[in-house]
């Protein structure tokens, strides 16, 4: 499916051959649905936008141990406004409560960047909040992560609805360790959500500069988040940028599909916008 849509990416491009560039957009349409570039948005939910994923990428960039971000863009896909997309560099076999508390930090990113730019949040990180709250209640519920509450399995049984009517959920523990299960949950989401918040306030002209070039380039990857993070200026990805399409691509040449048999473009492929 992926090397299919990558051929279509090339073929509608006039290309003779599959370049990286191709099997990206590929990827990134199986993975998370077409771009929705007729979607109309206004200049200031995409500013939103912009800070947001700025704060989830800053995050997670500044933390240690968490997946490299791979890319960063407001282009609406599917039912996202925007998206950070993180890439572990090998299978992933374990995770650590170190890990855990990490990923809830990079998660609040976005709504951390919302609190510091705007001092008001939009409804845009529900789906962070929720992932975040379900990642920290496993912490203490099932992987034994909270001290605190030690090394046990709480786990909550729901009844089968018989004839419409549903005995009610019942749990394994009593109703004083529910209690401390959910002033766990709220210290690890809380502590996170500190992690967050300090990191964007203490890099908040690195926030600003990676809001700036998502709004002048739609979408940045991972090593222009590292130069942003070096200190180069945001006009500068665009010089950065022809001077990578100057060295050419690999040149994957396409069999099983045909493709315009004149391509009056570069044979390597340098056609196309920028931005995926
Ligand atoms: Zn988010």
């Amino acid at each position: 499916n992926l090397v299919n849509e990558a051929a279509l990416c090339a073929a509608r491009s006039d290309k003779k051959y599959l370049e990286m560039e191709d099997f990206e957009k590929a990827k990134d349409k199986v993975i998370m649905g077409s771009e929705r570039r007729s979607m109309v948005i206004s200049e200031e939910d995409r500013k939103m936008t912009a800070y947001h994923e700025a704060g989830h990428t800053l995050v997670g960039v500044m933390i240690p141990g968490l997946d490299p971000i791979h890319k960063v863009t407001i282009i609406p896909r599917g039912m996202a406004l925007g998206l950070t997309q993180t890439l572990p560099e090998k299978d992933q076999l374990s995770f650590s409560k170190t890990q855990a508390e990490n990923w809830i930090a990079f998660a609040f990113g976005g709504r951390a960047a919302e609190e510091l730019i705007y001092k008001d949040f939009t409804a845009g990180a529900a789906n962070d909040i929720k992932r975040a709250t379900q990642m920290a209640r496993r912490m203490v519920c099932e992987w034994g992560m909270s001290e605190k509450l030690g090394a046990l399995a709480y786990e909550k049984h729901e009844s089968p609805v018989f004839m419409g009517m549903s005995a009610g959920n019942t749990k394994d523990y009593s109703e004083s360790k529910a209690q401390e299960i959910d002033a766990e949950v709220s210290r690890i989401i809380n502590e996170g959500y500190a992690t967050a918040v300090k990191i964007v306030k203490e890099k908040k002209d690195i926030l600003e500069s990676i809001a700036q070039a998502l709004l002048q380039y739609e979408t940045i990857d991972g090593a222009e988040v590292q130069m942003l993070l070096n200190g180069m200026k945001v006009e500068e990805i665009e010089k950065v940028r022809s001077n990578k399409k100057d060295g050419g691509g690999l040149g994957i040449p396409v069999t099983g599909i045909t493709l315009a048999p004149d391509n009056k473009k570069d044979p390597v492929g340098n056609s196309g916008p920028v931005t995926a």
